[in-house]
């Protein structure tokens, strides 16, 4: 297929867009139609000459921004749609071609993300109405995790709950870690083992070996494991008990802020931003200088948990806006896995910049590499929307 692949990543009141070209000498085109449903609907986006617009959408909804967001293609039609979807459950183990019991078994799975499923879908159901005849595919961020053993997918709970319910740990940002783990065996030539640690304003870890995931930092829901922009990560399970009976908080209440009050912003009582948190820190806030801290000691604490997945450790990735961005970030982590034998080159470190991709260890032989990769979530869901079809037309 020549054409381009419109990726799409739904929200409940936004639509985030790619036309992702099939060879990188034609440019993508990108942008946001946010604020859907309000007054204030609005698309923002950028141009093939990398110039930036806004256009207002008045009162749109789903169906009039993606209506919008066809008449910012610049004529350029797209030859398939790939859509990100939250979560797959187990049925979803790979890329799949959306028909109407695609739709219903992603509804099924809502209960898993009843946030994210349902807002997809609406996406999944514009598109198909304003393009019959396009093909359509989900690509799940849960799909790459589909590969963990039982022994790092099973809590430690009765038996019925998972056969009953479906809990068990399922694993996001598979997009992302299956994009910087493959680029790490591109740029290596070798199919090794890599702890990847995916740090945005959500942030994960996983361990790949051969290109499967093995392990990985977040469960049942996006909520565990590392300190995040506002999520709390990995807390005593026996906390919500414990609010609820000393403070009488609701259910609600502590997910509400264990989610939105917590991680970077709880810690530092200041700002979830990474960037705002080191000027602080640098002019002496206790609260910054602590929420770094604890967010660098908790990822050292997740990558040489996740080592214990893999039977030979290659290297470690770092990605997403403070993975890519954060100097301070990465060596604080490396420093405390001294025991990984890690050689951090510190100037490769420092002069390592956001959209590039560079090596920053010294090189030593038989020490495990350190590789900053920014992570391309929609140049994957591209390439996974483009390989079924290669596959399901063939
Ligand atoms: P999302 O998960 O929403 O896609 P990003 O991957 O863009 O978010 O990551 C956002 C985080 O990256 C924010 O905490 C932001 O402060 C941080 N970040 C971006 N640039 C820098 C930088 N130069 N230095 C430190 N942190 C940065």
């Amino acid at each position: 297929m020549n054409e381009p692949v419109l990726v799409i990543n739904c929200g409940s009141s936004s639509i985030k867009y790619a036309l992702v070209p099939a060879t990188a000498d034609q440019p993508r085109l990108t942008g946001l139609a946010e604020r859907l449903g309000s007054d204030d609907a609005r698309l923002k986006g950028v141009d093939s000459r990398g110039e930036v617009f806004t256009r207002s959408l008045g009162n749109a909804g789903h169906v009039q921004a993606l209506e919008a967001i066809l008449e910012g293609l610049e004529g350029r039609r797209p030859g398939a749609v790939g859509h990100r979807i939250v979560h797959g459950g187990e049925r979803f183990t790979r890329a799949t071609l959306i028909d109407d019991d695609v739709v219903a078994a992603i509804e099924q799975t809502a209960a898993l993300a009843p946030l994210h499923n349902p807002a997809n879908l609406q996406g999944v159901a514009a598109t198909r109405a304003l393009f019959p005849e396009l093909p359509q595919v989900a690509v799940f961020d849960t799909a790459f995790h589909q590969s963990l053993p039982p022994r790092a997918y099973r809590y430690a709970l009765p038996e019925a709950l998972y056969r009953d319910h479906a809990i068990r740990r399922y694993g996001f940002h598979g997009t992302s870690h299956a994009y910087v783990s493959g680029r790490a065996n591109a740029l290596t030539g070798r199919t090794g083992g890599w702890l990847t640690a995916h740090l945005g304003n959500g942030c994960s870890t996983a361990a790949v070996w051969e290109g499967q995931s093995l392990d990985t930092s977040m469960g049942i829901t996006p909520l565990e494991g590392l300190v995040m922009g506002t999520r709390s990560g990995d807390v005593d399970p026996g906390l919500h008990a414990h609010l609820s009976r000393q403070l009488g908080w609701s259910i609600e209440e502590i997910d509400r802020v264990l989610n939105h009050e917590s991680g970077l912003l709880g810690l530092s009582g200041l700002t979830n931003d990474m960037r705002e948190l080191e000027a602080a820190a640098d002019e002496g806030h206790a609260g910054a200088m602590l929420a770094i801290e604890v967010f660098c000691y908790r990822i050292a604490k997740s990558l040489a948990a996740l080592s214990c997945a893999l039977p030979r450790l290659d290297g470690i990735v770092f990605t997403g806006g403070i993975g890519e961005n954060s100097p301070r970030v990465r060596e604080q982590v490396v420093a405390l896995l001294p025991h990984f034998g890690l050689a951090l080159d510190p100037e490769a470190n420092r002069a390592s910049l956001r959209g590039r991709e560079g090596r920053i260890d010294t090189r030593t032989p038989n020490r495990p590499a350190l590789w900053v990769i920014p992570t391309d979530e929609e140049g994957r869901i591209a390439d996974e929307t483009r390989q079924l079809l290669g596959e399901t037309l063939r």
